[in-house]
């Protein structure tokens, strides 16, 4: 993928199940559930010394259950969930059974605008549908436990319910999927929005945290830069996209093979969904036009 303007690291040095220190008073341990999209697995992470917090308590399977337990105790006052995709929250039910812990989100699945007709959901089955939240977090809210506070950061784009969540004592962020260290996000609608992914990224361009540990790959330093970078990607992409309709290409299946050279197989309809993103964004504006509502088999022109 074009995607060599951002500082990537792709190092990765955890062991599935295994908790390792990622700040002082964070663990992250790493699920064993590699794949395209989710890198060498999804991260969760255990806060504090007890009663614990944990970020995205990860699928549900029961060797990753059994590690975030052993490394706790069982003791787990509160679990944050950053968004309702299957590699992320369906760990939380047998998590809180065990536990008795409270359940924080900004709320169930939901799509980041309706279907249009005749429109399938093409990515339904990465969605978490049975997640209910015990407490919905607005934007900015704080949650005290014992020797942590966690502030909500609202971030839509990737989901619609999608959050980070703010550690004020360790000045760091646990920023779930929509900024990775590994790859950026898919942002695919209607489960995703680029104008809402665009607007979350600039949300944190002011913040001071300055690590941030994400859903997928180690830990970012430096994160506002990387956080710029991220930025000035998906501009690029934009950018790539207006060459190509200017061009005289009309249809996503062209866009995508001319824009993501050499891109996974595996990939391929993620990435058409991604230039989807793009398009519906660019209709939105005024900058592109189609017939009707955007969607994956439409054609698109410059307006
Ligand atoms: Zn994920």
């Amino acid at each position: 993928m074009a995607d060599d303007d951002i500082p990537f690291d792709r190092s990765f040095e955890f062991t599935p199940d295994v908790p390792k220190e990622v700040a002082p008073g964070v663990r992250a341990i790493v699920a064993d559930n590699p794949s395209p999209f989710t890198f060498h697995g999804t991260m969760s992470y255990v806060i504090g010394t007890g009663p614990y917090a944990v970020v995205d308590p990860g699928p549900n399977d029961d060797k990753h259950i059994a590690a975030l337990l052993a490394a706790t105790g069982g003791d787990v006052s509160h679990i944050f969930v950053t968004h309702t995709h299957r590699d992320h929250s369906p760990g939380t039910a047998p998590l809180k059974k065990a536990t008795g812990a409270k359940v924080y989100a900004e709320g169930p699945h939901r799509l980041s605008r309706d279907l249009n007709v005749g429109e399938s959901f093409p990515l339904d089955a990465a969605a978490d549908t049975d997640f209910r939240p015990d407490v919905a977090l607005k934007d900015g809210e704080a949650v005290k436990g014992d020797g942590f506070t966690i502030e909500a950061v609202t971030t839509p784009g990737h989901t619609a319910n999608h959050m980070a969540y703010a550690l004020k004592e360790q000045n760091l962020l646990f920023s779930g999927d929509h900024v990775m260290g590994w790859s950026t996000p898919v942002v695919a609608p209607p489960d995703g929005a680029m104008s809402d992914y665009m607007a979350s990224l600039r949300k944190l361009m002011p913040r001071r945290e300055t690590l941030y540990l994400s859903g997928h790959g180690s830990p970012i330093r430096d994160a506002p830069r990387f956080v710029r970078s991220y930025i000035r990607h998906r501009q690029a992409r934009e950018a790539s996209i207006l060459h190509r309709l200017g061009k005289g290409e009309t249809d996503i299946p062209t866009l995508v093979r001319a824009i993501y050279i050499g891109i996974d197989p595996r990939l391929v309809k993620a990435a058409g969904l991604s230039v989807l993103a793009h398009l519906e964004d660019l209709v939105a504006r005024g900058v592109v036009a189609t017939q009707g509502q955007p969607s994956i088999e439409g054609s698109y022109r410059l307006l």
